[in-house]
């Protein structure tokens, strides 16, 4: 189907995209790489009175290195996500799980922001930036704030961002030397995640010292396993002990049942994933 007709502006800066949200009201929509609004569109799911297109606002692409902290913005798109030295090296659990998502067309237009902005349950990012302790920083009319990724998402396709907010960057600590690795289990035909795991640890002298796991599709939110994390840190790393650990992964998560896995099967799926996630980052 053809969208509902709309007024479209480009704007060059954040300072005017923010402007361009608050003149065209709360119809108004943002677009980054129209991967997921456009379908939506088309479907008529939803008619914006305005898109506001953030495609020339240079200041929201690229990695940069900010003391402990990697700045990536917002509208990075996933292929370059992939080519970044910065985060193959301090965020090797972005990278993998960038990878992961859709396929290289999809990865050419579609951002890093964006993905975290439209917070499908089923999105492969959200859960990793749980896991990597990220935090948004939001442009709207009073100014700019920063949210943890454990408050931004707040439920089905619903995050921290109001209407006339933009989000500008995405703050990753760096997590130099750290084990990472991406488990998903998808259809062959799709890359959306029926549950999907995002696993970074770091290893000292053999033990477990630090570990974060997000989950995906385990709920209306990405969740992290607390119980996995503490169950894993200041063991040995063995085949053994992960087992034990993944065993807590389904604990305190809501997965919905749909067309692809009954609850019951989600939570298994948590709990083999897991365990496969971990020995994969570890090499156990
Ligand atoms: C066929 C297909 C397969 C896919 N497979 C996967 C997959 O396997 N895994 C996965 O995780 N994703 C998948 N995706 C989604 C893809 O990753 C998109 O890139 C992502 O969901 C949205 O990013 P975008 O830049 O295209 O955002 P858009 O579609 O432009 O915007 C999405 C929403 O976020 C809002 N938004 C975007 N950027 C901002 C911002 N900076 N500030 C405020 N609001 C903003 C928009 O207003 C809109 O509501 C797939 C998409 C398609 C079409």
């Amino acid at each position: 189907m053809i969208p509902a007709a709309f007024d479209y502006v480009a704007p060059t800066t954040v300072d005017d995209a923010v402007r361009a949200l608050a003149e065209a009201g709360e119809d108004a929509k943002v677009l980054a790489g129209g991967q997921s609004l456009m379908p939506v569109l088309r479907m008529r799911l939803a008619a914006p009175t305005t898109l506001v297109d953030l495609g020339k606002v240079a200041e929201l692409r690229g990695v940069r290195e900010d003391g402990d902290v990697l700045a990536i913005g917002a509208m990075t798109t996933h292929y370059d996500v992939l080519r970044d030295a910065l985060i193959a090296e301090h965020a090797e659990l972005l990278a993998k799980t960038t990878g992961t998502v859709a396929d290289p067309q999809i990865r050419h237009r579609g951002t890093f922001g964006g993905s975290l902005a439209h917070a499908d349950p089923a999105a492969d990012l959200p859960a990793a930036a749980l896991a990597m302790d990220a935090e948004m920083v939001i442009a709207g009319p009073g100014g700019r704030r920063t949210v943890p990724a454990a408050e931004f998402f707040v439920d089905f396709f619903t995050t921290a961002l109001q209407p006339g907010d933009i989000l500008c960057e995405v703050r990753v600590p760096k997590r130099t030397g750290w084990y990472s690795h991406y488990e998903k289990f998808n259809r062959v035909a799709q890359a959306w995640p029926i549950v999907a795991v995002a696993v970074t640890v770091r290893v000292d002298g053999g033990s477990i010292a630090e570990a974060r796991v997000g989950l995906a599709n385990m709920g209306a939110i990405p969740v992290r396993a607390t119980g996995v994390e503490q169950a894993l840190v200041g063991q040995q790393a063995t085949a053994e002990t992960i087992k034990a650990a993944a065993e807590h992964a389904a604990e305190g998560t809501s997965p919905a049942a749909d067309g692809n896995a009954d609850v019951e099967y989600r939570q298994h799926l948590a709990r083999v994933l897991t365990g496969r996630a971990v020995s994969a980052a570890v090499g156990a």
